[in-house]
């Protein structure tokens, strides 16, 4: 666990979130503003940083790419949007990598 990383508290359960699934590798939970009427984020409990580094962990990418999967399955998503912010110029603001899944209603490309 990363000090003073928040995704890192999440998985451990000292800062509360509204759990959506969990297995040994990943948690998803609810996103405490969403942007969509279903947001909800994917993460790894290990503490990397970006999707760079997930990228180099082949075997936890494939673990968040799965719990994207079970999470869209478990809530009957058909279709949705994926995204991982790299840098805050383009809106990381957490620092634990983390996939946004939202859904539920019409998003544009590209993007604003
Ligand atoms: P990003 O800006 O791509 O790094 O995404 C970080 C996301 O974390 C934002 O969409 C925030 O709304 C969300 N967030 C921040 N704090 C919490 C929290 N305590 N519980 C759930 N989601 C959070
Ligand atoms: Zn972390």
């Amino acid at each position: 666990m990363a000090e003073e990383c928040l995704f890192c508290a999440i998985v451990a359960g000292s800062v509360p979130a509204t759990r959506v699934f969990e297995n040994a590798d990943v948690l998803a939970f609810a996103d405490i503003d969403p942007q969509a009427p279903t947001h909800v984020l994917v993460v790894p409990k290990k503490h990397l940083r970006d999707i760079a580094e997930l990228g180099a962990d082949p075997q936890c990418a494939a673990a968040v790419v799965a719990g994207v999967r079970q999470v869209v399955a478990e809530l009957g998503l058909e279709q949705f949007r994926t995204v991982f912010n790299t840098g805050p110029e383009v809106g990381q603001s957490v620092f634990h990598v983390h996939a946004h899944v939202l859904s539920g209603r019409a998003m544009g490309w590209p993007p604003g």
